[in-house]
């Protein structure tokens, strides 16, 4: 398992936030990070410690997104509502699981800590997202793996590994 980031968010501190993250989790706990840079707004990333790839929303949306089952399983919205509202593509800003045979499993719907979200969409933002699992312990995933936790396991179903 991995942690993809589609850049640019919008905001300037959102992508400096969610880069500085990845960083983290990767050198903390090893995680594969890595970057499709769909909207490019805000410089050149450096010191980022994985693979970065130019790509279109389009590519990406055909690629990770669009007719996937087990994102179907594991979001709310549909890949459309979620990422291709009103027939314009809502990709960049956001942050995927994708497991070892290349297949999202998870990803953010909301780019995070943007004005005008209500109450109750934190768990779909890839800020709050990946802060949960930056922070200790992680309810989200575990850290070893990756693999996505319901949030009441006290073992990893995937790796065995103990969650607290
Ligand atoms: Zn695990």
């Amino acid at each position: 398992m991995r942690l993809r980031y589609y850049a640019d968010s919008d905001i300037r501190e959102h992508h400096e936030h969610v880069l500085q993250l990845l960083r983290t989790l990767h050198d903390n706990h090893g995680i594969v990070v890595e970057i499709d840079r769909i909207d490019e707004q805000h410089g050149p990333i450096t010191e980022f410690p994985g693979e970065m790839r130019a790509s279109t929303p389009e590519d990406i949306y055909e690629r990770d997104l669009k007719r996937n089952r087990a994102l179907n399983q594991s979001i709310e919205p549909t890949p459309s509502e979620g990422f291709k509202r009103y027939g314009k593509f809502d990709i960049a800003g956001n942050i995927a699981l994708v497991d070892d045979e290349g297949t999202v499993q998870w990803a953010s719907t909301l780019p995070g800590y943007a004005d005008g979200y209500g109450p109750g969409v934190e768990d779909r933002t890839a800020m709050d997202f990946l802060e949960d699992i930056a922070t200790p312990p992680s309810n989200r995933v575990c850290v070893e793996c990756l693999h996505l936790l319901d949030g009441d396991e006290r073992f990893c179903p995937n790796c065995g590994a103990e969650l607290r």
